[in-house]
């Protein structure tokens, strides 16, 4: 397993492939060109920002059959896949900002995959071949938008409502690893990837039919079931396996600005 990463030391960012206590840096994204500078930085001394830059970012919903079931869905006989907004994404230990708080706003934590290589009208056995790694991502999302839009845009694009990290993943097999959501220490969600409906290299088949993935590019998998709603002050932990946990706190939008964002004023 190879582990790259984002990271920042002052006003400098930069990729780079972490080995045990150090970070190798890198010339380049690491999803286009695995290219060391010579610089070796301690990993302890950076602050790890967003592990990539998508153009795209790739949701799926219904992929699990207890999800559905608690969702009150049914399958739909073929992945359901939508855009979020890349400018959502927020790195390990960020704030996730709840920018409607009389909202029910859940928490969904995913298995994320990013892309490796640019994947159009890919077969399913090939389909692998396009992917880089992977890393935890979660999919905020405000409920009460989802239903009342009927759509899946908005509702998961507020900016922060997809925290990913804290790394990235290579040369490592998620076809069947435990994945948990805790909520201020409370195991909400649990489950093992092997029980998602379509496996990552079905998601990556499918949607590469569609529309050109490219370097870079994220596609979260879908959550399983005990999803929830989050509150100011919360802590999530969201773990995959053995890697180390993606990290993020909650607050309110408005705790930050003073004021609600514009033209998203209720009575
Ligand atoms: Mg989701």
């Amino acid at each position: 397993m190879r582990t790259f990463g984002g990271f920042r030391l002052g006003d400098s960012f930069f990729y780079g492939e972490v080995r045990g206590n150090d970070v190798h840096v890198l010339a380049k994204p690491y999803w286009v060109e695995i290219e060391p500078t010579g610089d070796v930085r301690k990993l302890a001394d950076l602050h790890v920002d967003l592990p990539v830059a998508s153009s795209k970012l790739i949701a799926v919903g219904l992929n699990y059959s207890d999800h559905i079931a608690e969702m009150k869905r049914t399958e739909l006989g073929a992945p359901l896949i939508w855009f979020k907004a890349p400018s959502s994404l927020l790195a390990h230990q960020g704030t996730i900002e709840i920018v409607f708080p009389e909202h029910r706003t859940d928490f969904e934590v995913e298995l994320a995959v990013v892309i490796g290589a640019p994947a159009k009208n890919v077969i399913v056995n090939d389909a692998l071949d396009h992917v880089f790694g992977y890393t935890i991502g979660l999919d905020i999302t405000d409920r009460d938008l989802q239903k009342e839009e009927k759509q899946f845009g908005r509702c998961k694009s507020f900016d922060t409502y997809t925290p990913v990290g804290p790394f990235v993943y290579a040369d490592v097999d998620v076809s069947d690893v435990p994945i948990e959501l805790r909520q201020n220490g409370e195991v909400r969600q649990r489950t093992r990837t092997s029980l998602m409906i379509y496996s990552v290299a079905h998601l990556v088949s499918f949607a590469s039919e569609s529309l050109t993935l490219l370097p870079g590019d994220v596609i979260l998998t879908g959550t399983p079931s005990g999803v929830g709603p989050i509150r100011a002050g919360d802590q999530l932990e969201a773990v995959i396996g053995d890697w180390p946990p993606l990290r993020n706190r909650v607050a309110h939008a408005r705790d930050n600005t003073g004021a609600r964002p514009p033209n998203q004023t209720k009575p």
